[in-house]
């Protein structure tokens, strides 16, 4: 069995100096738990070195990058330059896709970008709130899952993680039902056997996100068929945060 993993996706907040001083007061809640859980913040790119500096149990992983690995992209990063502070990167999260039009197709490139520079991605799928009222979230996560994954292998499946992330409940405080995200857990499962195998699909990590906080996370934990939580604001709470992580490690 592989270990629980709560990710804090801290998007565009936080100086330098501010990301250090939380990254190391997280530290050491990492430390305490870290037979059991695997912690891992994204501070944004700027921010990287001065996390990846104090952090040791802890991980660290990117909000996004560029898939080529150097040229004329003014303003983008690529994996082969963070790869230097993170283990992680969080792959087509829904501001991404939503907010900056980034397609499967992109998320597709991008993921194997990680991978060719030996980092796990976190690639993020979900269905909008049009889509869930109108019964397309299957459809939805199918399409997302056949494109995004079109170039691993199924070796490299088992070195990835996917985050279940319904549009509609990032920072919006509404959760999905527990219910519910078992069952699109359940839909990605599925889709990532019928590409890859059952071996492959059985190793692939399933989080949820959307507005956890420490008063929801354990009705999440408890679903076998959640792998952990990808947090977005409550992970810039140390105690919030804190709080998931020490939850997450008598998980199950
Ligand atoms: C996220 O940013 O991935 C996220 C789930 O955000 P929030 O927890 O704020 O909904």
């Amino acid at each position: 069995m592989s270990k629980t993993l709560i990710a804090g996706n801290w998007k565009m907040h936080l100086t330098a100096e501010q990301s250090r001083g939380l990254a190391e007061r997280v530290e050491k809640t990492a430390v305490k738990y870290s037979k059991a859980v695997d912690v891992v913040v994204c501070p944004t790119h700027v921010c990287l070195p001065a996390v990846a500096a104090v952090t040791k149990k802890l991980s660290v992983g990117a909000q996004n990058i560029y898939f080529a690995d150097e040229g004329a992209f003014t303003g983008e990063v690529s994996a082969n330059q963070v790869k230097e502070f993170v283990r992680y990167v969080i792959v087509g999260h829904s501001e991404r896709r939503h907010v900056f039009g980034e397609l499967n197709e992109m998320v597709a490139r991008k993921a194997a970008a990680c991978l060719r520079h030996n980092l796990t991605p976190i690639i993020c799928v979900g269905e909008i709130g049009y889509e869930r009222d109108h019964g397309e979230t299957v459809q939805v996560l199918n399409d997302q899952i056949a494109t995004g994954l079109t170039m691993l292998t199924a070796a490299e499946i088992e070195q990835i993680v996917i985050a279940y992330e319904p549009v509609w409940a990032i920072g919006t405080g509404e959760n999905a039902k527990p219910e519910d995200v078992a069952a699109a857990a359940r839909t990605i499962n599925q889709a990532i056997q019928e590409m890859f195998g059952a071996a492959a699909a059985s190793k692939c990590r399933i989080l949820y996100g959307g507005s956890v906080t420490a008063a929801t996370a354990a009705s999440y934990l408890a679903l076998e068929e959640i792998s952990g939580l990808l947090v977005g604001g409550a992970s810039l709470n140390e105690h919030e945060f804190n709080d998931i992580v020490e939850q997450a490690s008598h998980d199950k």
